[in-house]
């Protein structure tokens, strides 16, 4: 039963008390369905049981301590782990949508050299707990606006393929019709290109999407930017994502932010072009948010001259717009400023 695996403390606290099997059902439902954060809010339960879990186990596994709103109406909410560290998770609004961008390690060891976090190292693993309650949050924290979570993306701090066990633990319970609820197709993990865990992910039951972060097509350049890339070259590379297309028939996305004089010119758009030669591909352009790495984004005329090249000569592609800017909301911003030690952003009301 997920729940069992989901909430094992809690198990633990009803099979001491003699409760019946289905209270643990109950407080699944209560937490990440009805999404409660004080056990007082789980009314399903008698009294002298929310007492006693009161006691014992936390409600929310994570202490939220800010939500900064940016201008274009992102939302980055600032979390402490019961241990004392902190991470962050972003709500995107864009076009009906209402995306939730999570995180799965506290800090990263990936070490991508454009990347805030990764320059942090790793602190540890979320548990499946602290990744699903991130979107719980998330969703409350929208909830008064008439607005749900439409979208979940695993982009924030870390390399889920390294949480693997305790990440699609986490995401089986968002799908779950008896938990969270949202459509497998709406949640996607990004990977820095940890072949043999493709080859995994692709082997899963559920349809969750895929994003590579490829971010140039040569391998010389990537294992400068991307430490990751000397375990695999970029042949062993593809050879994972032909696996994943021809197993799941489903896209797969190629994450490629753009950096001034790095991976912008001309001949990136032709390597890519030779590169994602299966109609499944998809290449997600980005521009660069400002981190204090040494590396600049790629001006917007350069970013969408990229995206017709690469569209010219035959690529599915997208530039995303780069979203939560005043608030610091990139990929491989998050918590990066808290973890160095630095205030935390000015809360504008939680
Ligand atoms: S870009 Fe992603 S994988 Fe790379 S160091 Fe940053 S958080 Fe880790």
């Amino acid at each position: 039963m997920r729940a069992t695996e989901f909430l094992p403390d809690v198990q633990r606290v009803l099979e001491e008390r003699g409760e019946p099997a289905y209270r643990l059902k109950q407080i699944y439902f209560a937490l990440t369905n009805s999404l409660v954060r004080d056990w007082d809010e789980a009314t399903s339960l008698p009294k002298n049981l929310r007492a006693a879990l009161s006691e014992q186990i936390p409600a929310a596994s994570l202490g939220l301590e800010t939500i900064s709103r940016a201008t274009d109406g992102t939302r980055k909410y600032l979390f402490r782990t019961h241990d004392g560290h902190a991470i962050e998770t972003v709500m995107i609004p864009e076009k009906g949508r209402r995306t939730v961008c999570i995180s799965t390690q506290v800090g990263c060891p990936m070490a991508c050299k454009f990347c805030a976090t990764g320059l942090l190292g790793i602190k540890r693993n979320l548990k499946a707990r602290e990744i699903a309650e991130q979107v719980f949050v998330a969703a409350r924290d929208i909830a008064p606006d008439g607005d749900h979570v439409t979208n979940v993306v695993v982009m924030g701090m870390g390399e889920p393929m390294l949480n693997y066990k305790d990440t699609l633990l986490a995401l089986k319970v968002l799908n779950d019709p008896d938990g969270f609820g949202l459509a497998a197709r709406h949640i996607a993990v990004s990977t820095s290109g940890l072949i043999d865990k493709i080859r995994r992910f692709a082997d899963e039951p559920e349809q969750f999407h895929l994003a590579i972060s490829l971010h140039t097509p040569f391998g010389d350049e990537r294992e400068e930017i991307m430490p990751v890339a000397s375990r695999s070259s970029i042949p062993e590379l593809m050879d994972a994502a032909r696996y994943y297309v021809k197993t799941t028939r489903r896209k797969l996305f190629f994450e490629y932010t753009l950096l001034a004089g790095v991976n912008d010119q001309p001949r990136h758009v032709e390597g890519l072009a030779e590169l994602l030669d299966d109609p499944l591909y998809h290449l997600n352009l980005l521009r660069f948010n400002w981190t204090d790495t040494g590396f600049s984004a790629t001006s917007k005329r350069r970013a969408r001259e990229f995206l017709n090249e690469a569209r010219d000569l035959g690529l599915s592609a997208t530039l995303r717009p780069s979203r939560g800017q005043d608030i610091d909301a990139a990929c491989g911003q998050l918590a990066a400023k808290d973890l160095r030690g630095r205030p935390a952003i000015p809360m504008i009301g939680a």
